[in-house]
């Protein structure tokens, strides 16, 4: 993705963009600290990983599926040295109603330089010859889900190594194979060889900045200057009661996608826009939150603005399974502002989900 030779100059906008990537699995593992999207999570905490009931669909009930994580350190701050957002998602196309977010979950995992999973040097930027992604159980002992690769308290009752989140996983994993390979008592084949077509498909998360031509720059040239201080919430604050006059009108609606529009076009196969303390590119002029619909962490801070994840990713994610729905026009997610220490524990963050209206044109 390197950025071409180009006439033009470019003028980078502070936000940082996502594309997705082939990559080697032990690149994907924890210890390589990767951001990716599908397979199992690549848990950055190796305790307290949120349990089954935390990762249920509110609608539904059935398990979450892992869709991405985002590796996004604090720097300067020593408690996020090491920092992960994990996004899980239904995978019911019925339960994705319309600006719903009940369907999702995010969760944040940070680790000061100084843990007890991690050495205090960068990992070696080449394969170890371990794959941590295939095994069942985490180096701290925790068990994983066989399909999903989350917490797995449960175990099959006759080989007792097979272990699962849910009874749902379970049922999916004895029709997938486990009945034949079922040893019993103490015997069972890894769960690597089997597929269950649960998870989504496997792809590195790469990043790199958003740059624009300055000369066809689609924004004014007011906006681009405030665009290159991400942290500029007055910026923020101006765009959003922009919005808000643009929503009173009906016609408004369309300048909105026009602007999600342009803005994306140079990079049409961003799957993410990284800025923290900056503002979401929305869709549509409808749906968008105000602050009141933003809970506070538990810690008493706000919550800010730290990524979203835009419909590219979807055609991604359909690759495999045809079938499959679920739908969005992007998600916005929103951090504690302080990004508080929890220490092991994964704290749930917010999202907001908010789709496309049915005036607009497919992407
Ligand atoms: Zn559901
Ligand atoms: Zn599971
Ligand atoms: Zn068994
Ligand atoms: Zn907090």
């Amino acid at each position: 993705m390197a950025a071409g030779e180009s006439s033009t100059t470019k003028a980078e906008t502070g936000i940082v963009l996502g594309f997705l990537e082939e990559a080697e699995s032990w690149q994907l593992q924890s210890s390589q600290f990767p951001s990716k999207v599908g397979g199992k999570p690549a848990w950055l905490s190796q305790l307290d990983l949120p349990g089954p009931k935390q990762l249920e669909c509110e609608t539904c009930h059935q398990p979450l599926a892992f869709l991405l994580q985002v590796y996004a350190p604090i720097v300067g701050q020593d408690r996020s040295f090491h920092r992960t957002l994990f996004i899980f998602c239904c995978k019911t196309p019925t339960c994705y109603s319309h600006n719903d977010n009940r369907c999702f979950k995010v969760f944040r995992s940070q680790l000061p330089r100084r843990n007890d999973f991690y050495p205090y040097d960068p990992p070696p930027d080449e394969s170890t010859g371990e794959n941590e992604n295939d095994s069942d159980v985490l180096q701290s002992g925790v068990k994983l889900c066989r399909v999903c690769g989350c917490f797995g308290p449960k175990s099959c009752s006759r080989c007792h190594i097979a272990n699962y989140c849910s009874k749902e996983h379970q049922v999916i994993d004895w029709k997938a194979g486990h009945k034949t390979e079922c040893g019993g008592n103490g015997t069972s084949n890894p769960a690597g060889s089997v597929k269950h077509g649960f998870l989504f498909p496997e792809s590195e998360l790469v990043t790199e900045p958003e740059e624009l031509p300055e000369k066809e720059h689609p924004l004014g040239a007011d906006e681009a200057q405030t665009n290159l201080d991400c942290s500029s919430s007055a910026a923020d604050a101006l765009q959003e009661e922009e919005l808000e006059e643009m929503a009173m009108h009906e016609t408004e609606e369309n300048k909105v996608f026009q602007k999600f529009k342009e803005r994306t076009a140079p990079e049409p196969h961003q799957v993410l826009r990284y800025c923290r303390r900056g503002s979401p590119l929305w869709v549509s002029a409808k749906g968008i939150p105000n602050t009141e619909a933003i809970p506070r962490c538990p810690c008493g801070a706000k919550r800010i603005f730290e990524f979203q994840v835009m419909p590219q990713l979807l055609n991604h994610l359909e690759a495999d399974s045809p079938q499959a729905s679920i739908d969005w026009g992007t998600l916005a997610v929103y951090t504690c502002e302080d990004s508080c220490d929890q220490g092991h524990r994964y704290s749930p963050e917010f999202i907001w989900k908010q789709d496309f209206t049915g005036e607009q044109p497919a992407l």
